[in-house]
């Protein structure tokens, strides 16, 4: 695969895409790229500077079966005619982090994936890496494509969010530490239905690790410990976990209110107050990333200095303005039921919640004594609500539509009375009325700021 002016084609132009295609062609593959819709400027000037012919809106055949690998990006389904022909060919197909992973050199790779938390924990541990004063790149969801990076601005440490997208389409990538957050259902519509085939998917992060990488694994997760119960992992595993029962084993944990990161004999000890992110599932995050830190060498005192200064992410429930009292938080990027359940749980006062999207067959049961308890009014933002209403009409009496962040907004705030928190957090995908998460969470932070 290496030989050089063998055609290189890559699906789809965005950001690992257009990576791919820039890595290639420097490395001397003859490049070409189709998307099957519009390709945007930016991504459109980068590969005319680099003399990338492309096509867009469709994929012309006789030009992408006849490629010796193709670098398929994650946002493409298998059910993509013109995916189907070219495996039909047995014509290789890989995803953009096996293609960068060719080229990786001798730069060391932390990798991290889940279902929720990737991109917080992702940059928290790119985060305690730089601080540290190592030499290390944000790659991924977040920051540029691996690939790019490589090609751009190669660095010692990549530090990678990766989704099982990415995952599905690996063959020879192996992380020198990965870690695995959590696995709940999401995304379900590509893998089939079947929850087992997306596990798998997340699982496959380790599947080419061998006894010198490092493997952290959150334990608190029903469905990753069934997994391992079942099926052998070859790296060394560290396990972290919120579970007080496992107090004193080696890995993190929590005990009287303090985490510790027991490794190799080394007990690390940090109050779960000095941590700079809030919530639970944050102090999870902290001790995957705090792990991640120590099995790579950096010291205690640079790790406690980053886990108490980091500055969360935007649309992560972040705090957005309180108004005669009532609070209003943004937790656009809770695309699914799972992450809402986090929301919940941390919330203090009586809720007014703004659910609703694109729903990607969302099961609501796991959030329904939480809503119970929790919420006053739910307020659906979303072109179809029908899953809502069907979820929540029986226990929630004040259900109202909307199809429009200003209108969820203003609605929310008619229901509300002082104390309350008006908690933005949709369990769904935001594709049916906004460009992405980030168009929707701006939108509702513009609405409240206008009342
Ligand atoms: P991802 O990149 O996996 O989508 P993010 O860090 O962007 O994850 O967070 C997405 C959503 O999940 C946010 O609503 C966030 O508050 C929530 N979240 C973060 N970490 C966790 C976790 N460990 N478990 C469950 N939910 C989490």
């Amino acid at each position: 695969m290496t030989q050089s002016m063998q055609r290189l084609v890559i699906l789809g132009a965005a950001e690992s895409g257009v990576g791919a295609a820039l890595l290639g062609k420097q490395k001397g593959w003859d490049v070409f790229v189709s998307d099957g819709g519009t390709i945007k400027e930016n991504y459109k000037k980068d590969l005319i500077n680099a003399d990338i012919p492309f096509e867009e809106n469709g994929h012309t055949a006789e030009k992408i079966l006849n490629a010796h690998c193709i670098v398929k990006s994650p946002g493409i389904s298998n059910k993509v005619s013109i995916v189907k022909q070219a495996r039909d060919l047995k014509i290789e197909i890989c995803s953009e982090i096996e293609f960068g992973y060719l080229y990786k050199g001798d730069s060391k790779i932390v990798a991290i994936t889940g279902s929720n938390g990737k991109s917080t924990t992702t940059k928290l541990i790119w985060y305690i890496f730089k601080n540290a004063g190592y030499d290390a790149a944000l790659v991924g969801n977040i920051g540029y494509s691996f690939a790019r990076q490589i090609a751009e601005k190669p660095s010692e440490w990549y530090i990678m969010e990766v989704s099982s997208f990415q995952l599905d389409d690996i063959h020879w990538f192996e992380p020198d530490i990965a870690v695995l957050l959590n696995i709940t259902p999401d995304h379900l519509d590509r893998y089939d239905y079947k929850f087992e085939n997306y596990i798998k998917s997340k699982f496959r992060i380790a599947e080419n690790q061998t006894n010198k990488d490092y493997f952290i694994v959150n334990k608190d997760d029903l469905n990753i410990k069934e997994y391992l119960s079942n099926h052998s992992i070859n790296s060394k595993i560290i396990y972290y976990t919120m579970d007080i029962n496992e107090q004193g084993s080696e890995g993190g944990y929590l005990k009287d209110e303090h985490l510790h990161l027991n490794i190799e004999g080394e007990d690390f000890e940090m109050s779960i107050h000095e941590l700079s992110l809030k919530g639970k599932h944050n102090q999870s995050n902290s001790m995957a990333a705090g792990i991640s830190a120590r099995v790579s060498g950096i010291r205690s005192l640079k790790i406690r200095e980053s886990l108490m200064a980091f500055e969360g992410l935007q649309h992560r429930l972040e705090y957005v303005a309180t108004v005669k009292g009532i609070s209003f938080i943004n937790d656009s990027k809770a695309t699914n039921v799972n992450s809402v359940w986090f929301a919940l749980e941390s919330m203090t006062e009586p809720v007014i919640l703004i659910l609703g999207g694109q729903d990607k067959g969302n099961d609501y049961s796991e959030i329904m004594n939480l809503v119970e308890s929790k919420v006053k009014v739910i307020i659906c933002l979303g072109k179809d609500n029908t899953p809502i209403h069907k979820a929540f009409d029986t226990v929630i009496d004040t259900i109202i539509d909307t199809e429009s962040a200003k209108d969820a907004v203003l609605a929310a705030y008619s229901f509300a009375d002082k104390g309350d928190v008006v908690l933005l957090s949709p369990a769904c995908a935001s594709f049916d009325l906004f460009k992405n998460y980030e168009e929707r969470g701006n939108q509702f932070k513009e609405a409240v700021k206008n009342l």
